[in-house]
């Protein structure tokens, strides 16, 4: 029982618990922006049991949800919109579609579809941050390639990347590539200039490449840890040069089966507040458990622990099914991080890395996106989900 006064459709005022002060409060809101925040004696809540509010998530890196697809090209026109108002029951107030290696002609029309859902459609246009672009100038090695379709993985071009751009209207924010071609450095200078975050992943380059690639102007590492040779050579790599470069912010993928404990245990300590979560959901993320074909994959199975993997080996993922609220829990059920740091790494972290206007959180002037919750041991119920102080979703 908690207490909601909506005054109008984005006018209001509710009391919450603060997820990460345990601090009763009463947030207001108006006009899509979180107007005042003041602290509430307890006993003015007569006894009223409130939920948490916490900032909404941000996902870095998200290919589908609810069987609907960034990828599946071409994307039917009502995808993008339906993706980001499924995401709301996941908490995700802003994502970025993750548009993966493809042909010139599939990577230029998703391009052209999710942009014009953004003009077409104010509401998937706030939940847009804007588009992550992963490959096609990505590593053509198996392992370090992973699903990626080798015969579309080309070195960077930036006229081409341009066309692209264009036809995205500007909205491609992050660019996923391997350092390992001659080329990538300039490039790398090229999106920096031009406000494109690039960010390593799917890579075969040499420790050199990788120090190269940052003092380019390189600033992430695409879900650290995978998308990489089953056998390395213990060191130099790509790994250890990655976790050494401290201008370099890490995704990470938590959903208990992409990165052991200790991998997670190990990249949280050494990047400390530049560590992040994503999802990299692919589109079964969000269905039941039960067999599925996918034009990536196959035929894959999704279990009853949701774990993603090939029919025919249960040892090879087939990408994430999970949501950013799973791989908090999963994080704080481990030991491994604190409610209120996991749910960091997933929301304010990469707003604020992204320098959106959501990274202030829960703090006046912000936009109102926040979710409330409750919890059951490490289980995270979701209640509410407001988007620009409008309830978009409501359990
Ligand atoms: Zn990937």
């Amino acid at each position: 029982m908690w207490i909601v006064i909506h005054m109008d459709k984005v006018n209001m005022k509710l009391n919450a618990i603060h997820y990460k002060t345990g601090e009763a409060i009463s947030i207001q809101v108006e006009h899509g922006r979180i107007e005042a925040i003041e602290s509430i004696h307890e006993d003015e809540l007569e006894g009223a049991s409130l939920p948490f509010a916490a900032p909404g998530l941000v996902d870095l890196q998200i290919n589908g949800y609810a069987g609907y697809d960034f990828n599946q090209l071409p994307i039917p026109d009502d995808t993008v919109s339906r993706i980001i108002r499924e995401l709301w029951q996941e908490g995700v107030t802003s994502s970025y579609p993750t548009v993966i290696t493809n042909s010139s002609e599939a990577i230029h029309d998703a391009m052209v579809t999710i942009s014009r859902t953004c003009d077409q459609d104010p509401t998937a246009a706030k939940g847009i941050a804007g588009i992550h672009l992963e490959g096609p100038f990505i590593s053509p090695h198996d392992g370090a390639r992973g699903a990626h379709r080798r015969d579309f993985v080309q070195p960077p071009d930036w006229e081409q990347f341009s066309r692209w751009q264009e036809a995205a209207g500007g909205r491609i924010a992050i660019v996923t590539l391997s350092p390992e071609w001659p080329d990538s450095i300039d490039f790398i200078a090229k999106c920096v200039r031009s406000g494109v975050t690039v960010s390593i992943g799917h890579t075969s380059a040499t420790a050199e490449q990788i120090a190269q690639a940052v003092a380019a102007g390189a600033r992430m590492s695409t879900h650290f840890g995978n998308g990489s040779h089953l056998m390395l050579p213990r060191h130099p790599n790509y790994l250890w040069e990655q976790l050494a470069q401290d201008d370099l912010w890490t995704c990470l993928i938590a959903d208990g089966f992409h990165l052991p404990d200790q991998v997670l245990k190990v990249v949280l300590k050494v990047k400390g507040s530049k560590a992040m979560l994503v999802s990299d959901a692919v589109s079964l993320s969000g269905l039941a458990p039960g067999d599925y074909t996918t034009h990536v994959g196959g035929k894959v199975i999704l279990t009853p622990e949701g774990k993603l993997h090939l029919a025919e080996n249960d040892k090879i993922l087939a990408g994430s099914a999970q949501m950013l609220l799973w791989g908090i829990e999963q994080l704080t059920s481990r030991g491994l991080a604190s409610l209120p740091d996991a749910w960091d790494m997933s929301s304010i972290r990469p707003a604020s890395f992204m320098q959106l206007p959501s990274a202030s959180g829960l703090a006046v002037g912000a936009p109102a996106d926040f979710v409330l919750f409750h919890t059951e041991g490490h289980s995270i119920k979701l209640k509410n989900t407001y988007q620009a102080g409008e309830l978009v979703y409501q359990s």
